[in-house]
C-alpha cells in the first residue's frame, strides 16, 4: 500500500480544474501591472507555469512609488478606496504591509478671482454642493439623458440659485472633485448617463505604507517576469498562443492581455485573428482620463496642510495640492491635476513648465515669493506609450456594458485583465486586482492559495 503522503502527493490538487490543473498549461501574461502581476501570482502559486512580459523596465505600471530626492512618492495609485473586501489591504496585510488612514490637513481654500483665501462657510458650500449634485442626480440623468457632465452642473447651479462666489465654489467642487480628479476626465466629455454609479468600498481612504511598490514587491517574488519586452503581436488558435515580445517570438497555450484600455485603442498590439467586432466597438466608445501629477520636494517645509485652488477661469489649473511631509518624512508637495487642464499641459508644456506653472500657484496661494524645490518630478501618464492615459472613463454614448465586454476572453486562450475590464468599479487598484483573480479563476483556480486571498 502507498504511504499516504505519497497518496496525497499523486491525487490531482483539488484547488484547480480544467487549465489550471493540466501540468502542460503554460500562461503568458502581458503586462506586470497589478492585473497582470495578481493573475501571474495566483496561477503561480497554484502551480501553474507563467511568464510576464512587461514593455516598461520596472514593475508595477499605473502603481510608481519614485524616490523624489529620499521621499518614497507614488506618481500613479497612492490611495487605497476602501479596505473592507478590498484585496490590495488583504494583500497588503498578509505581507504584513502597513496602510494608514487618510488624514491629511486641509489648511487652506484660495479664491484666484479674488485673491484670497477662504473660510469654513466656503468649505461647507462646495460640500454641500457635491452632496446636492449627487442627491439629484438620478432626476437630472431622466430629465437630461447622455449628456456631458457640465450640462448637468449648470442645470443644478441654476436651479439651486447660486450666483457669484457660491456658483463658482459649487462648479469648482462638481467638475473637480467629482469629476476631473477622480476620472480624469474633461467634464465637458464625460457622460451622464452612468456617471457616479460604481461601487465603493467601505473603509475609507488609506495610503500603504512605504507606497505602492512594496506591495508590487511582494506580488512578484518568484515569478517569471520579462522586463523591457513590448508585446507587439499576439496570434491565437485552437492549439495554443504565440506572441511577438522585444524581438522574440514565444508559445503558449493561453495568454492574458492586461494593458491598459488606452493600449488597445491605439492598436499597439496586432490580434491574429482579429479582436471581436463587439470588443472594437466597446472600445471606440470608451475613452482614458488624463489625471496628473507633479511632485515638489523642498528643502524644508515653508507650509501647513493640503491647499485647494480655485482658479479664476474654472480650467482647473493645478486646483490640488497634498502635503505628503508626514507620510514621506521628507517636506514634499505633490500637485494633482486632470481633466481640461492636464490635456492642455499634457499637449504642450514642458517638465519646467509644469513645475514653475505649480510653483506660481504656490506663491499665489501663499501671497509671497516661495522657496524653489530641491527635486521635483513631473508625470506623463497621458503620452507614455504603455499607459495613454491614467484609467478608464465613460464619455457620452459609453456605458459599463462596454466595459464588460472588455473582461470577456475572446475564445478559450485569449483572455483579458486590467482595471478597465470590472464595469463595478474601473478605475482603482483594486479592480486591477480583482480581474487578476478574476482570470486566474477561469483559467480553473477553483481556490486561491496565495496569502491574503486564500479561499477566494
Ligand atoms: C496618476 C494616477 C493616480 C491614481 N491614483 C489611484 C489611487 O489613488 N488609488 C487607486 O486605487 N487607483 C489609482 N489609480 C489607478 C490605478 O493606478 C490603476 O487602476 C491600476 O494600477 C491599473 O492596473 P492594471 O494592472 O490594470 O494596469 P497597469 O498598471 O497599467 O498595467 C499594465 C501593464 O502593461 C504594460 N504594457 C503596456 N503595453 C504593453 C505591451 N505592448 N507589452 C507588454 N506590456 C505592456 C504596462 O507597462 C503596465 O505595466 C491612479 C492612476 C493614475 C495614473
Amino acid at each position: 500500500m502507498l504511504p499516504l503522503l505519497l497518496l496525497l502527493a499523486c491525487s490531482p490538487s483539488t484547488s484547480t480544474t480544467g487549465p489550471a490543473a493540466d501540468p502542460d498549461t503554460h500562461v503568458l501574461v502581458v503586462g506586470a501591472g497589478l492585473a497582470g502581476l495578481t493573475a501571474a501570482r495566483v496561477l503561480h502559486d497554484a502551480g501553474v507555469e507563467v511568464t510576464v512580459l512587461e514593455a516598461r523596465d520596472r514593475l508595477g505600471g499605473r502603481t510608481w512609488t519614485a524616490d523624489v530626492d529620499g521621499a518614497a512618492v507614488d506618481l500613479g495609485a497612492a490611495w487605497l478606496h476602501g479596505t473592507q473586501d478590498n484585496p490590495v489591504a488583504s494583500f497588503a496585510a498578509a505581507q504584513g504591509l502597513d496602510v494608514v488612514r487618510d488624514q491629511l490637513p486641509w489648511s487652506t481654500l484660495y479664491d484666484a478671482e479674488q485673491g484670497r483665501a477662504l473660510g469654513d462657510r466656503e468649505w461647507d458650500a462646495m460640500d454641500q454642493a457635491t452632496t446636492g449634485f449627487e442627491r439629484d442626480l438620478a432626476s437630472m440623468k431622466a430629465q437630461l439623458g447622455d449628456v456631458p457632465v457640465d450640462q448637468a452642473r449648470a442645470l443644478w447651479v441654476a436651479q439651486e440659485g447660486l450666483t457669484g462666489l457660491d456658483a463658482r465654489l459649487a462648479t469648482h467642487a462638481i467638475d473637480q472633485w467629482m469629476v476631473e480628479l477622480t476620472y480624469g476626465s474633461p467634464v465637458d466629455q464625460t457622460g451622464l448617463a452612468h456617471f457616479w454609479d460604481e461601487e465603493e468600498l467601505s473603509g475609507g481612504d488609506h495610503f500603504p505604507v512605504g507606497g505602492y511598490g512594496l506591495v508590487v514587491d511582494a506580488l512578484a517574488e518568484g515569478l517569471d517576469v520579462r522586463l523591457s519586452q513590448p508585446v507587439s503581436a499576439v496570434r491565437w488558435e485552437d492549439e495554443g498562443v504565440e506572441l511577438d515580445a522585444g524581438g522574440e517570438t514565444l508559445q503558449g497555450t493561453h495568454v492574458i492581455v492586461t494593458v491598459p484600455v488606452g493600449v488597445l485603442r491605439a492598436g499597439a498590439i496586432t490580434f491574429t485573428p482579429a479582436l471581436s467586432d463587439a470588443r472594437r466597438s466597446a472600445l471606440e466608445r470608451l475613452d482614458m482620463g488624463n489625471l496628473e501629477k507633479v511632485v515638489l520636494r523642498f528643502e524644508e517645509q515653508w507650509w501647513t496642510g493640503c491647499m485647494e485652488y480655485v482658479a479664476a477661469d474654472l480650467g482647473g489649473a493645478f486646483p490640488e495640492f497634498y502635503d505628503l511631509s508626514e507620510l514621506t518624512g521628507q517636506p514634499v508637495l505633490v500637485g494633482l491635476y486632470g481633466g481640461r487642464f492636464a490635456r492642455q499641459v499634457q499637449a504642450g508644456w514642458t517638465d519646467e513648465q509644469i513645475v514653475q506653472g505649480a510653483l506660481d500657484v504656490l506663491a499665489e496661494i501663499e501671497g509671497r515669493a516661495i522657496p524653489a524645490p530641491v527635486a521635483s518630478q513631473v508625470t506623463r501618464w497621458t503620452s507614455d506609450p504603455f499607459s495613454l492615459g491614467s484609467y478608464v472613463y465613460l464619455p457620452p454614448g459609453a456605458s459599463p456594458s462596454d466595459i464588460s465586454t472588455l473582461a470577456e476572453p475572446e475564445g478559450d486562450r485569449l483572455l483579458f485583465a486590467g482595471e478597465g475590464t470590472v464595469s463595478t468599479m474601473y478605475g482603482n487598484a483594486h479592480a486591477a486586482v480583482m480581474s487578476g483573480l478574476r482570470e486566474a479563476r477561469r483559467l480553473g483556480v477553483t481556490e486561491v492559495t496565495t496569502p491574503g486571498w486564500e479561499g477566494q
